[in-house]
Parts: structure tokens; C-alpha cells; sequence
């Protein structure tokens, strides 16, 4: 129900102070200057604690499933070909393939200065897919052609190290 009493230049006066206050905040919380957001940087779980101290000694290292050889990738308790729980980790080669990508202009949270960047998922020698970003690569995509060979690399980030991927022999 309409209040006739409030002629409706109150009212759109209230709603135009209601913006000039929002205005004056944003102007306010921009000359304190808001802290630069950080990265999310991944917490081990007791599951995947192996998986994160390798990447630490720079080897990348999956769960090969006892049962039935399925090498799987992320770690898991069980093996989600046929539920054994008997899972063994092996350390992968490093090699894989360019799978699928994009190229992200919209930077997530902490990533504002890495725009843009390569969002890849590989598919690793041993078969299962990876999502990771590529490094040392022209970011463009005549330069990124789908099955290309990729190589794993490591790069710290928040005291966790990270396996990124690179094109093949990029190493010296
Ligand atoms: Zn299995």
C-alpha cells in the first residue's frame, strides 16, 4: 500500500542519498587502499598429504590402484575404477599432452597481475587428466596446439609448491 502522506520527491531524494552514500563509501574504501587479494593455496588433507610433500622434493606422484592398475589422479581413498582401497603411489613421468585449455582474461582472486593466463587440463603419460596452467608458452592459441607435449615443472606459491606444465624440452 502507497503512503500518500510522503510526497515522492522525499521518496527519490532518499534514493538518490542512498547512492551518494554508497558512492562516498566506494571513494572511502578506495583511499585506504583495500589490501591486493591473495592467492587460495591448497590445504593437504591426511589423503592427500603424500601428494604435496612430493611436489615438494619436485616429483609429481599419483595413486596406481593395487586391485586393478588404474592410475588415478586426484588422490583419493579408494580407487574409483573398482573401489579397492589397496591404492600404492608411484611418481609419474612428468610427460603428458595438452588435453583442452582457455585462455583467461578474467583474473581469479590473487591472479590480477598474471592476466593472461593459461588454464589447461593435461592428460599425463600414465592417463589420467590433470587441471593445472601452462608456463613458457606464447598465449595465444596458434601457439597452443591441442595434443602438444607437455613437461611438468614446479613453482612455489604461498609455501606450497604447484605442478605447472610447460611444452616438452624446455629444459636446458
Ligand atoms: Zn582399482
Amino acid at each position: 500500500m502507497i503512503d500518500e502522506t510522503v510526497p515522492i520527491w522525499s521518496v527519490k531524494q532518499a534514493i538518490l542519498r542512498c547512492h551518494v552514500s554508497r558512492w562516498r563509501r566506494a571513494i572511502h574504501h578506495k583511499r585506504r587502499g583495500s589490501p591486493m587479494p591473495v592467492k587460495d593455496i591448497p590445504i593437504p588433507t591426511p589423503v592427500t598429504q603424500p601428494y604435496w610433500d612430493a611436489l615438494d622434493r619436485h616429483e609429481l606422484m599419483i595413486q596406481r590402484c593395487a586391485q586393478c592398475s588404474a592410475a588415478n589422479f586426484y588422490p583419493r581413498l579408494a580407487c574409483p575404477s573398482c573401489g579397492s582401497r589397496r591404492i600404492d603411489w608411484v611418481r609419474a613421468s612428468g610427460r603428458a599432452s595438452l588435453h583442452s585449455y582457455v585462455i583467461n582474461h578474467v583474473p581469479a582472486p590473487g591472479f590480477e597481475d598474471e592476466v593472461p593466463y593459461v588454464i589447461a587440463i593435461v592428460q599425463l603419460e600414465e592417463g589420467p587428466r590433470m587441471m593445472t596452467n601452462l608456463r613458457e608458452v606464447v598465449i595465444a592459441p596458434e601457439a597452443l596446439p591441442l595434443d602438444m607435449a607437455l613437461e611438468v615443472t614446479f613453482e612455489g606459491c604461498g609455501g606450497r609448491t604447484l605442478p605447472m606444465f610447460r611444452p616438452a624440452g624446455t629444459a636446458a
